[in-house]
């Protein structure tokens, strides 16, 4: 039999890190799907203006990431694609382009508590099953409340909301981000591969005054790279 459950990962990976892959690699298990595809995202609408490396870096990072493991696979068709995205959008012609697979949208619980604010959540919901794992303050009490409430709300018809209970892991995108800019080692929060790709090409770091400072202040020689 062929491949038929499929998880699918979108998010701007920026950079991917750990908890992104863990929760891939625990989804496998726990819903029992046989890859999980990883989208690095354009540029979402809803992170417009902030500080989003290229889609061309964050797909290479999503690559070396994944490079050793065969069930994770990454794809480039949100990047190629010009302006935002939605992830309805995606999820429909992934629909359109493999009608015999199910998929399973993988997210962390912020996404649980958003995702009526995203473009179309019916879409959403109609295309696949919405697998969302526990994450940062988040219980699955109150996961529980919200699944049930999105389930009176939206008609299920792709399968309806699966809860994972999952490590609690704050990693984030943001907090890395953070911590490279005032040099503070991110080591062991991403393959070694992804770690080795940010510090050749120098990305995340302040190219101004304020990072001299901050590093001052963490009694950093100017300058040094530390992560
Ligand atoms: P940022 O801080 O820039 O928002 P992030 O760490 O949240 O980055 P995203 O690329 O925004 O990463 O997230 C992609 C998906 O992975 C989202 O569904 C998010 O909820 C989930 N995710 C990220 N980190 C974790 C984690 N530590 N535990 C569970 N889910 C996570
Ligand atoms: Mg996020």
């Amino acid at each position: 039999m062929g491949i038929r459950r499929i998880g699918i990962m979108g998010g701007t990976f920026n950079p991917i890190h750990n908890g992104h892959l863990m929760l891939a690699e625990w989804a496998m298990d726990a819903v029992n799907l046989d890859e999980v595809w990883l989208l690095p995202a354009g540029m979402p609408y809803m992170k417009a203006g902030k500080d989003i490396l290229s889609g061309r870096e964050r797909l290479r990072m999503t690559e070396l990431a994944v490079a050793d493991n065969d069930r994770l696979i990454c794809l480039d068709m949100e990047v190629r694609r010009e302006g935002y995205t939605y992830s309805f959008e995606t999820l429909e012609e992934l629909r359109r382009k493999y009608p015999e697979y199910d998929f399973f949208f993988l997210v962390g619980a912020d996404c649980l508590f958003a995702i009526e604010t995203w473009k179309s959540p019916e879409r959403i919901f109609a295309s696949c099953t919405l697998v969302a794992a526990v994450r940062g303050e988040a219980s699955l009490s109150g996961m529980e409340r919200k699944k049930e409430e999105l389930e009176q709300r939206f008609p299920m018809e792709g399968g309806g909301i699966i809860l994972l209970p999952f490590l609690q892991l704050s990693i984030s995108s943001t907090q890395i981000r953070e911590r490279i800019r005032k040099g503070l080692s991110v080591r062991y929060q991403m393959p070694d591969s992804v770690l080795n790709y940010i510090r050749e090409k120098g990305l995340y770091r302040e190219k101004d005054e304020s990072f001299k400072e901050a590093q001052k202040s963490h009694g950093k020689e100017t300058g040094q790279q530390t992560f």
